[in-house]
This record gives C-alpha cells, sequence and structure tokens, in this order.
C-alpha cells in the first residue's frame, strides 16, 4: 500500500515551519485520538499515520532526507518503522513533548512517561428489588467475593526499572541514534515488584476474600440500571487502585402494581351492587395500604388518580401518581330471581346508558394519563 505523503497527511505545506508542523499534529492527534473514537480501526490508522509523519517531520534530519528522497529515505528497514508503522506505545511516548508533559484535556492513561498504576479488574453483582424499595429506596448490604492484597504481601522496587515503570532502549540507525522508551514488562510498568507474599496468596500478593458491602440504593432506579460503588471491586497489587464494584438494578415484579415509567397502575374490581350503590376499597400503595372511596354510580374503566403515590423521579424531583383503573364485575351466572329482576330492569331508563360529558372516551383518558 502506498504511502500518502507526510505533508498531506498533517495538512501542511512543504515550506511549514517547525511551530506549525507541531501544530498540525497536534490537532490530528486529538481528532484521531483513540479515547475519543474507540474501536474505530480508521481513525486508528489515520492516528498512527499522522504520529509517523510527524516522527519524521518533526526531526530536522529525517524531515531533510525525506524531502531529498521521499519515503524510499526509509526503507529497507532504516527508519525504525518499515514493518507496520510505530506502536502505540511509541506514539504515547511522543506526547510529552507534544502536549507539554502532563496529557490533559479529557483522554486517560497516557502521561508523558512514567510509573502506571495498576487497576483491579472490577466486579459485577445483581440485586433484585421488590417495588417498595424502588419506590423508597433501601440500602443493601450485599456479601462480595473480591482479591484484596493478601496481610503480610510486601512490595519492593523493581531493579530493572529502578521504579520509573519505564525502560529506555537507545538503538543505533542510520538515521544516529534513536531512543524509544515502553513500560517495563517485568512490573508491568507499575514500578514495583512482589517482596515477600504469605503461601495462600496469588501470583500477585492478592486472595480472596469475602467482604460485606453496603449499597445505598437510590429511590426511582429502573431495571437494568448499573449503580458505581468506587474501590469495592479487586484491588491491586502495591500502590494500585482498586476496581468498581458494579451494581445492576433488577426489578421484581410486584402482584398488584404495574409500574410504567414514575407511575403506578393498579386493577380495582369492584361489584355490580358496589358500582351501582358506591363504596370504599383499600388498595395497595408502595408505601402502604389506602382506602379509597368509590362514588355511587362509578362507569367502568374510570381512573381514579392519586397524585405523588407513584415512584419519586430518580433525578430527585417530582414523583409519578398512582393510576387506580375501576373494572365493574358483571356477573356471569345469575339464579330465576336475579335473571327476572334485570330482565324486568332492561328497558328502564335508569339501565339506558347515557354518557355524560364528564365521563370521558378511551381517548381522552389515555390523552390524560400521558399529560
Ligand atoms: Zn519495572
Amino acid at each position: 500500500m502506498a504511502k500518502r505523503d507526510y505533508y498531506e497527511v498533517l495538512g501542511v505545506s512543504k515550506g511549514a515551519s517547525a511551530a506549525e508542523i507541531k501544530k498540525a499534529y497536534r490537532k490530528k492527534a486529538i481528532e484521531f485520538h483513540p479515547d475519543k473514537n474507540p474501536n474505530n480501526k480508521e481513525a486508528e490508522a489515520k492516528f498512527k499515520e499522522a504520529a509517523e509523519a510527524y516522527e519524521v517531520l518533526s526531526d530536522e534530519n529525517k524531515k531533510a532526507r525525506y524531502d531529498q528522497f521521499g519515503h524510499q529515505a526509509f526503507e529497507n528497514g532504516g527508519g525504525g518503522f518499515g514493518g507496520g508503522g510505530m506502536n502505540m506505545e511509541d506514539i504515547f511516548s511522543q506526547f510529552g513533548d507534544i502536549f507539554g508533559g502532563g496529557f490533559g484535556g479529557g483522554f486517560s492513561g497516557f502521561g508523558g512517561g512514567g510509573q502506571r498504576r495498576a487497576k483491579g479488574s472490577n466486579l459485577r453483582i445483581r440485586v433484585r428489588l421488590t417495588l417498595e424499595e424502588v419506590a423508597n429506596g433501601v440500602e443493601k448490604k450485599v456479601k462480595v467475593k473480591r482479591k484484596v492484597q493478601a496481610p503480610g504481601t510486601t512490595y519492593k522496587t523493581c531493579s530493572t526499572c529502578n521504579g520509573s515503570g519505564q525502560v529506555t532502549r537507545i538503538a543505533n540507525t542510520i538515521l544516529g541514534r534513536m531512543q524509544t522508551s515502553a513500560p517495563c514488562n517485568v512490573c508491568g510498568g507499575s514500578g514495583q515488584m512482589i517482596d515477600k507474599k504469605p503461601s495462600d496468596a496469588d501470583a500477585q500478593g492478592l486472595k480472596v476474600a469475602e467482604e460485606t458491602v453496603s449499597i445505598k440504593i437510590p429511590a426511582g432506579v429502573v431495571d437494568g440500571m448499573q449503580l458505581k460503588v468506587s474501590g469495592k471491586g479487586n484491588e491491586a497489587p502495591g500502590n494500585g487502585i482498586s476496581g468498581d464494584l458494579i451494581v445492576v438494578i433488577e426489578e421484581a415484579d410486584h402482584d398488584k402494581l404495574q409500574r410504567e415509567g414514575d407511575n403506578l397502575h393498579y386493577d380495582l374490581y369492584v361489584s355490580f351492587p358496589e358500582a351501582v350503590l358506591g363504596t370504599s376499597k383499600e388498595i395497595d400503595t408502595v408505601s402502604g395500604k389506602v382506602r379509597i372511596k368509590v362514588e355511587a354510580g362509578v362507569q367502568s374503566g374510570k381512573i381514579l388518580r392519586l397524585r405523588g403515590k407513584g415512584i419519586p423521579s430518580i433525578n430527585g424531583y417530582g414523583k409519578g401518581d398512582l393510576l387506580v383503573h375501576v373494572n365493574v364485575w358483571t356477573p356471569k351466572t345469575l339464579n330465576k330471581q336475579q335473571k327476572e329482576f334485570f330482565e324486568a330492569m332492561q328497558n328502564d331508563e335508569h339501565f339506558i346508558p347515557k354518557p355524560e360529558s364528564s365521563d370521558k372516551s378511551f381517548f381522552e383518558k389515555v390523552k390524560d394519563m400521558f399529560s
């Protein structure tokens, strides 16, 4: 595959100054940085391409050779990246120069060289909550098996990198001495090694221990939501940072209440006489039972709205409502006497449906529910 012209890659003219080249590369490096383009092979290729172009054009000696001979100047193993281009470690080690030490601006992980603190892995647990717990918030104590530093484990400074976490290699090439630095592969870049460890610890000086972790779950969480308890995942060896405990929320079904966002629905059944004469009924809510009044002459399908008896918003303001759906139970079997009674009522004017404007249509009621 033919390489693109390095000036073209950085978008600068052949007469560009060192400052202009640096500025152009900085722009490209930010644009195609892997942290900003996760799992994007095209961005990664462009990121490497820009780094390679900068590696040459920022070096007076290499730039002069490139200007004279083009890409041929670095072929046949001459330039250190004749193979698959530069690797990521080389590129990130360049950044100390470009971004002036600490590589800020929201990128993670790659400082201008130096130690890397090992990070323990995250742990995931599922926590099942009742609807009442979701509505009111709850503190759950869960047993977690996590790796912790085994008591008695001690660490010493890595003798290969002298604790810096980096090893520097100097290679003599036809272009002169080239210096590259990479994380120390003896200590994994942490700068520390195990000195002593008890026999029950693993190679990193860790062992599994069961711990009770208290998790405060706010009101209003939703099934599938993930909460993070910082530092309660696996510990890392030495001065490393503990991983996190990821808590995945599961919501148990309630046998009477159905959740829809922050609102709750309840199906209330009343008998035919109760609908005709009016009644009061005890219903379940997430804060205990409440008694509600059902007016005489209530229609099947009526929705009684109990304001604020739903689920609090996870954002901390507002609460949903409890919507009680009235269902009039029509008897399916009647004795002779009852049958005669209803037959006698068949043409009675009180039994003929006369929808009033207050008995809203189904469409209007649905509209109300979502307003
Ligand atoms: Zn080391």
